[in-house]
């Protein structure tokens, strides 16, 4: 079968270039495959690419990189950079988070503390607001790397082939027992047992919610003890020039080893032929043929927007109505991004830290806007601004449905009011922060949905209910032969390093499955029919 594009059917047709699918080409092409990455916007990095206005260079969404260290094998941002030849230069942040949170009879002034990138510092700080527990803050966090230490000893790849799993268990047996102990269990209930006061309690919550927008009980050891440790062990670090740098650099040196990405192709529909995936149709109509498929979308966007309009109204897999029941579609978020200045030599942010969290109201910390984020990057790298002027980026997470069925006049005036609002809350912790302000552009959950191309401007999936850890997250194979997906909807789910996990796991996958990596074919289904029994279960 010939792609009408150039006459030739690729390894693999991957629809978007956000960092999981990138990663994925990435890792393809560095092992001899041919490849093409269809965007249907006009740059590469989908949530962490970033834009330009008036000077000043915003990062989308993501501004905290994880990843990024130079050593273990966690870092995989750094591993996929080098994977095309690249590497880029970054500025180390000496905190992760400042967080501002509510006032307590403990804490009358409000509860305030910040993440240092050395561990004993943040420790001690954490202790310093809750000497009582100083123990089980210790253990809990010693739990986490426990998981960390172990992830960040063997080789990351897919969790859906079973010689490399035996390989990884021959040698580092202790890692893989252990992360299999933590696999099912979750971080409240980890901190639970070791922690009683409520407020810590719900510090733990926090620094669950900041990136997996749940709260711990339901959030998943083997995530937390990726994010809770790496910040310590790699340390968070801004890539100079902004968070985009790392997809462009990323999609450039896919170019350079062979790899082809095209801008603007906006894929309507994957092709289905007796049961298999093997291309994709564009909305101009041209057709492109690939022995695999590789979804970047999400999974709500590839199974019930690509794959449902395909001729044979191809039925939603049984695995995806099970993924269903068991996860929902995470808020999206209302974002301001502003360039602000210094008034009179007082800047709204001097002496302070790239980011920070507000929660004012713990009962209110999951409502719609209750919790601010705020990444003030150019703290890190001024060569973001104009000197004299920062990057302040502030969001907050939102539903789609607070902003649909709007008039075009009714929904700027509710940005301005819901930005305005925000701005205000904003001046506890930075003050001055309205009157500096020299440039805002109002994001809605409706401009995440038509930018970003993600249903509803979604963060990702959720747990629908307390989930048995990792155990229901679905990896990179899908019920319809030739298609994977790839990206915050498969495991280990949001944020930029994990999503560059989950594209070493389908490009390790896909190479298995097209024969340019050994596997062991005969272990493989069974073992493969063995992982969806278990995860349909939970
Ligand atoms: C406001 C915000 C703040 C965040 N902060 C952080 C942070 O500080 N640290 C962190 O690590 N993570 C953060 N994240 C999360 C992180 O950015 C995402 O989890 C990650 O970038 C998602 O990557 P992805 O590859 O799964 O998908 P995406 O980035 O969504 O990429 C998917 C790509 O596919 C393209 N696409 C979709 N459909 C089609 C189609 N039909 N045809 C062609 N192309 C298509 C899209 O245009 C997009 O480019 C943040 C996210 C947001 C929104």
């Amino acid at each position: 079968m010939a792609s009408q594009v150039d006459g030739k059917e690729y390894d693999a047709v991957i629809i978007g270039s956000g960092m999981g699918g990138l990663t994925t080409a990435a890792k393809l092409v560095e092992n001899g495959c041919s490849v093409i990455v269809l965007e249907k916007y006009i740059i590469p990095g989908g949530s962490a690419g970033h834009f330009e206005r008036n000077g000043f260079v915003f990062d989308v969404g993501s501004s905290m990189m994880f990843g990024m260290g130079e050593s273990g094998t966690t870092n995989l941002i750094t591993k996929a950079l080098e994977s095309v030849g690249k590497r880029l230069e970054t500025v180390p942040d000496p905190t992760q988070i400042h967080y501002h949170l509510p006032i307590s009879s403990a804490h009358p002034e409000g509860l305030e503390v910040k993440v240092w990138r050395d561990y004993d510092a943040f420790i001690d700080e954490l202790s310093s607001k809750f000497p009582h527990e100083r123990e089980g803050i210790t253990k809990f966090y010693g739990d986490c790397w426990k998981v960390f230490n172990s992830l960040n000893s063997i080789e990351l790849k897919s969790l859906e082939e079973p010689r490399y799993l035996m390989q990884q268990f021959v040698k580092e047996p202790i890692s893989c027992l252990t992360l299999a102990s933590f696999l099912a269990s979750n971080a409240g209930d980890v901190a639970r047992s070791y922690i009683k006061d409520e407020e810590l309690l719900k510090f733990i919550d926090i620094e669950c919610y900041c990136w997996s927008t749940v709260l711990a009980e339901t959030t998943p050891m083997i995530n937390a003890g990726m994010v809770f440790c790496d910040r310590h062990y790699g340390g968070i670090n801004y890539p100079v020039g902004g968070v985009g740098m790392i997809p462009e650099a990323m999609a450039q040196g896919l170019e350079e080893r062979g790899g082809t990405i095209e801008y603007k192709a906006n894929v309507k529909r994957i092709l289905v032929e007796d049961g298999s995936a093997n291309g994709v149709e564009l909305a101009d109509g041209r057709r492109i043929y690939g022995k695999t498929v590789i979804s970047n979308a999400t999974r709500w966007d590839t199974f019930e927007k690509m794959l449902s309009k395909a001729p044979n109204e191809y039925a939603m897999p049984k695995s995806e109505t099970s993924f269903r029941q068991k996860y929902k579609k995470s808020p999206s978020f209302v974002s301001i991004h502003m360039g602000i200045k210094t008034i009179d030599s007082v800047s709204p942010v001097l002496d302070t830290d790239c980011h920070h969290i507000i929660v004012e109201d713990w009962t209110k910390m999951e409502d719609p806007l209750g919790t601010l984020f705020v990444s003030i990057p150019s703290l890190l790298d001024p060569s973001l601004c104009p000197e004299g002027t920062q990057v302040f980026h502030a969001f907050s997470p939102d539903w789609i449905d607070n902003w649909s069925n709007l008039s075009a006049e009714e929904y700027e005036k509710k940005k301005e009011q819901v930005s305005d609002e925000i701005l205000q809350r904003l001046e506890s912790v930075f003050p001055g922060l309205k009157e500096s302000i020299m440039f805002k552009e109002v994001g809605t959950p409706r401009t995440h949905r038509r930018f970003l191309n993600r249903i509803d401007g979604t963060y990702g999936p959720i747990p629908s209910r307390k989930p048995y850890g990792m155990l229901g997250m679905p990896f990179n194979t899908t019920q319809v032969p030739g298609l994977y997906c790839v990206g915050d909807s498969t495991f280990p789910g949001q944020g930029v390093n994990a999503v560059v996990f989950s594209g070493f796991g389908c490009a390790h996958r896909v190479l298995c499955d097209l024969g340019k990596v050994p596997s062991w074919s005969i272990a493989d289904s069974a073992f493969n029919s063995l992982l969806s029994t278990v995860r349909n279960a939970v």
